[in-house]
């Protein structure tokens, strides 16, 4: 059996049919902006595998501090014991956030950290004499990741977790934000949506231990921006219910969106904050949910005393490393500039993909790019034209998007949109 027969008789891949996995690619390698496959062929990864490889892969200064890493400590255990890189990611993460979130748990992966930030607003309360306070308010489009608590706060509709919906807990769902990013907001409840949450708060909040939500840019529930405002007033709504805030920013942190963080958009600092995606520059798996003072003393304080969590892998080391050196990365280069320059060229490239027929919308919101079709895109159709034209796309649902690596080159940048612009044109 050759590698791809094997990967397909034994290997699961993501949301891919178990029998009928489709055309795949094996890629031997991978350098800045590009893959290559094992026929030799390069291809630009426009997903930034997954929005994690904002320095583009293999990034030397990451791969360095990984190494060194590796010949000294590649693991320990966390309980009893910690490490210079889980201090030394720590501290580059308090200088980049807002003041106020300070506490900081390490996990595994984007999913764990969500379960983690689910916990945490479920111990607050209890702390706080609210132990009737066990449900979480969402709204609608949004994605937290695969793990059962997690999946109940994705959107029960278009989310890819409707199948489960009579096992998982009843979670409350409002209405998407349905100002866009961009547009004029009006001050009215009952116009700009949270007059939803208002009521929702009223009626339920004493069940209700927090809100969680994307802000601003809502990734795999459907690739939408929406208006930094709303999260003011969700904000305001929480604080007068006590019910805590809690964002997650697993997609958008460390600049996708333009800003530092996508709640930086809104200047509004949220209770918990779920990391993880480009934490690392997408060198390997790492997450963070990070908590205010009030929320770590409300636990502290409580008669358990412990947030009750603790994965095997915490706080690993080698991963922590790659978190410091893409960390400084960041802080080195001209980021928010390379994100704007990225942008301008999406705008103006993606443009002329508005007049096709079987285009619904076309937006761009810092290095996301987005065509939004009229129909679901047709995977086969999508993965063969991509490979054509060197570049990697995998859209979803009705959605063609890219989200590049900040140091992709304006050249390499035109054939991506090229690409995704050719792709929509191929699905009438
Ligand atoms: C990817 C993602 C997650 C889940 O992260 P994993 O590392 O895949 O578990 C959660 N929330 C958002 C917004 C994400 O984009």
């Amino acid at each position: 059996m050759t590698p791809l027969e094997f990967d397909a008789r034994h290997l699961w891949h993501p949301y891919t049919h178990v029998l009928e996995p489709g055309p795949m690619h094996l890629i031997t390698g991978a350098e800045g902006v590009w893959l290559t496959r094992d026929d030799g062929v390069k291809m630009i990864d426009a997903m930034s595998s997954w929005w994690c490889t904002v320095h583009g892969h293999r990034h030397p200064a990451i791969i360095e501090a990984m190494q060194r890493q590796l010949g000294t400590l590649p693991h320990v255990m966390f309980g009893g014991l910690t490490h210079k890189p889980a201090v030394e990611l720590g501290r580059s993460l308090i200088s980049l956030l807002p003041d106020g979130l300070d506490r900081i748990f390490y996990s595994d992966s984007g999913s764990v950290a969500i379960e983690v930030a689910l916990k945490m607003a479920v111990q607050y309360q209890i702390a706080k004499g609210y132990s009737e306070r066990s449900e979480f308010a969402t709204i609608r489009g949004g994605y937290h990741g695969d793990t059962w608590k997690a999946m109940s706060v994705c959107d029960p509709v278009n989310g890819m977790h409707g199948l489960f919906r009579g096992a998982l807990s009843i979670q409350h769902f409002l209405p998407r934000p349905h100002i866009q990013f961009g547009q004029e907001w009006p001050d009215d409840p009952a116009e700009n949506g949270l007059e939803a949450l208002a009521a929702l708060l009223d009626g339920k909040g004493d069940k209700i231990a927090a809100v969680i939500l994307e802000p601003v840019v809502q990734g795999a529930g459907g690739m939408y921006f929406y208006h930094p405002a709303w999260l003011r007033g969700a904000r305001a709504l929480c604080d007068a219910h006590d019910a805590l805030l809690i964002f997650d920013e697993i997609a958008t942190g460390f600049g996708r969106s333009g800003e530092m963080f996508a709640m930086d958009h809104a200047r509004v600092v949220p209770d918990i904050l779920c990391l993880g995606k480009a934490l690392t520059g997408g060198h390997i798996t790492l997450a963070a949910t990070v908590a205010t003072e009030a929320v770590a003393r409300g636990i502290g304080e409580s008669e358990a005393g412990v947030l009750m969590h603790g994965p095997t892998y915490m706080a690993n080391p080698l991963a922590c490393s790659a978190g410091v050196a893409s960390l400084s990365q960041l802080q080195q280069r001209n980021w928010r500039q390379e994100v704007a320059s990225i942008a301008q060229q999406m705008e103006t490239e993606l443009a002329p993909a508005r007049i096709l027929p079987s285009v619904a919308e076309v937006r761009v919101l810092g290095a996301i790019g987005v065509i939004e079709m009229r129909d679901r895109v047709d995977p086969a159709i999508a993965h063969r034209l991509s490979a054509e034209s060197g570049v990697w796309l995998r859209p979803f649902a009705r959605n063609i998007y890219c989200m590049p690596p900040y140091v992709i080159s304006p050249e390499e940048l035109s054939r991506v949109t090229a690409a995704m612009v050719a792709l929509a044109g191929g699905q009438q």
